[in-house]
């Protein structure tokens, strides 16, 4: 049985194609997983677990709590749209929320999950932003606003990360090759899984004479993807986006 892997989700009420793709994912494919991780940015936004009740989010949790009744184990990592993501989720969930990064034993194999943009560390103004927006005194500040501010707030915040993109180059946005290598090395040379960049590619690093796999996950604006690895190595996936 696979261990599979998604990420960038980034499911909304105004994404109806990923929606339904994930639907059919967690009813078919993911059912006889041995496991899935979810690396981060599920949500397209994620403001506080006292948004559970939002008829859309209710949606989501049901269907993956439906996946670990069935038996699958579900493993949440946070992404940088959805880091707010708390144990009031997890439980709703029946996921399990688990560090950036994780080291995996995989089949013998040593796997290094992260979401990814800690490795995109040529993006100074984005790191600095990841480093006060990750503290304990920001998150309690944010959760202390009402719900509609925080929604508000986001918006907000996206609208203006989207119009810094514009401006920034490719390199820029991409991982730091510095920084992977540097993590291949922290963790004993294991093979690597993220999303985050939004492009999809298996990479191969030669650190210290060490040959090292870098899967990056799929976005799923149009359709979904995932990734299957087993004792044989690892797949990427396309869903029929229907
Ligand atoms: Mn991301």
């Amino acid at each position: 049985m696979p261990t599979l892997f998604i990420s960038d989700l980034h499911l909304c009420s105004g994404r109806p194609q990923s929606n339904r793709s994930f639907f059919g994912f967690l009813e078919h494919e993911a059912r006889s997983a041995r496991a899935l991780y979810i690396l981060g940015d599920l949500f397209e936004y994620w403001v506080g677990d006292d948004d559970l009740r939002d008829p859309f989010n209710a949606t989501i949790v049901a269907a993956l709590a439906r996946l670990v009744a069935g038996g699958v184990p579900t493993y949440l990592m946070h992404g940088n749209r959805d880091f707010v993501i708390g144990e009031a989720f997890a439980r709703a969930s029946g996921g399990t929320l688990v560090p950036d990064p994780t080291l995996l034993n995989l089949d013998g194999k040593a796997v290094l999950l992260m979401h990814g943009d800690t490795l995109c560390t040529l993006d100074l103004e984005y790191q600095a932003f990841r480093r006060e927006a990750r503290s304990e005194a920001w998150i309690s500040n944010l959760l202390q606003q009402p719900l509609a501010e925080r929604k508000a707030a986001v918006a907000a915040l996206r609208r203006k990360s989207e119009q810094e993109k514009r401006g920034k180059s490719a390199e820029i946005m991409d991982v730091a090759p510095a920084e992977v290598e540097a993590a291949l090395r922290r963790y004993g040379y294991p093979r690597l899984i993220h999303g985050h960049t939004h492009r999809p590619a298996r990479h191969v690093h030669t650190v210290d004479g060490h040959s090292c796999e870098r899967w990056v996950l799929a976005d799923w604006y149009q359709g979904g993807s995932y990734l299957a690895c087993d004792e044989s190595g690892c797949r990427a996936v396309q869903l029929s986006g229907n």
